[in-house]
């Protein structure tokens, strides 16, 4: 097998849609051996399926510590190592105005956002540090990096995965792990789909409205994501840990101000 992720074994959380499955496709075109993790059954056994030797699907909440060990476990079993764990699940929840904050709705973004990037990192700790190698990547957002481009709770959870990220970067380098994060833009997906077109069904109408005030000269796709975390996961990033990775068209660069 070839490619930039040969012989590697990633999981990809959150990897039944969007940006997940852009990474999905991605990896396992550069030769890894992937397994998608994700709470939506149907979608995600059918890209495993698409995919084809190489790549399997398991039910995973990532929010549930179990689920997660679990997941871990699975990927070790199954293709007998852990080269790359990539929390990337997340849920936007919690819209609002702050006095008015559902904290329920707050508990779940932070449970399946923050909770879950800290379950992913200890379980891929835990089998990475013994073999001295391993990739750990987690997806942020521009909410967590500047305020008011994005609903506060969700701010916070994606701010906390930086900081999360950082410290265990700093504390595994010593174990040969990296660990990085990947803010990207607004890209078309289920979760802009919902905000800004007809449902999270609606690509076609999330293309359109994304692209009408696209940054660059079209809006950012899962595929523009999936690339950055290629990078980041190969070998050519052998001495990159600790970084937070924009594929935000500059929108963090330009403090969120429009072109
Ligand atoms: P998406 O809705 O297409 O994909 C998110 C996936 O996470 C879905 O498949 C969903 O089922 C899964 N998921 C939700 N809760 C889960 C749980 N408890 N356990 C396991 N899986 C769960 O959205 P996306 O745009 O691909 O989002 C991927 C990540 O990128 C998220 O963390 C999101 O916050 C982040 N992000 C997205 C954008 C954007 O504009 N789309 C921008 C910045 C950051």
């Amino acid at each position: 097998m070839s490619g930039r992720l040969a012989g590697k074994v990633a999981v990809i959380t959150g990897g039944a849609s969007g940006i997940g499955e852009g990474t999905a496709r991605l990896f396992h075109a550069e030769g890894a051996r992937v397994v998608i993790a994700d709470v939506q059954e149907g979608p995600g056994e059918a890209l495993a399926a698409a995919l084809g030797e190489g790549a399997v699907f398991v039910r995973t909440d990532v929010s549930r510590e179990d689920d997660v060990a679990a997941l871990v476990d699975t990927a070790v079993e199954r293709f007998g190592r852990l080269d790359v764990m990539f929390n990337n699940a997340g849920v936007m929840g919690a819209l609002g105005p702050i006095d008015r904050t559902r904290m329920a709705d707050a508990d779940l973004t932070i449970a399946v956002n923050l909770r879950g990037a800290l379950c992913g990192m200890k379980h891929a700790a835990r089998v990475m540090k013994p073999r001295r190698s391993g990739v750990i990547l987690s997806t942020s957002s521009p909410a967590g990096v500047l305020g008011g481009v994005g609903p506060h709770v969700y701010s916070a959870v994606k701010a906390g995965i930086i900081g999360l990220s950082n410290s265990v970067a700093a504390e595994l380098r010593r174990f040969g792990v990296r660990c990085n994060v990947i803010v990207p833009g607004a890209v078309v997906s289920a979760m802009t789909a919902g905000l800004v077109a007809g449902g999270a069904d609606d690509l076609d109408g999330a293309e359109r409205a994304l692209g009408r005030t696209a940054y660059m000269d079209r809006p950012l796709r899962p595929a523009d994501v999936a690339a950055g975390a290629l990078y980041l996961a190969s070998d050519e990033a052998s001495h990159v840990t600790g970084i937070v990775l924009p594929v935000d068209a500059g929108m963090t660069g330009a403090g969120g101000h429009s072109p």
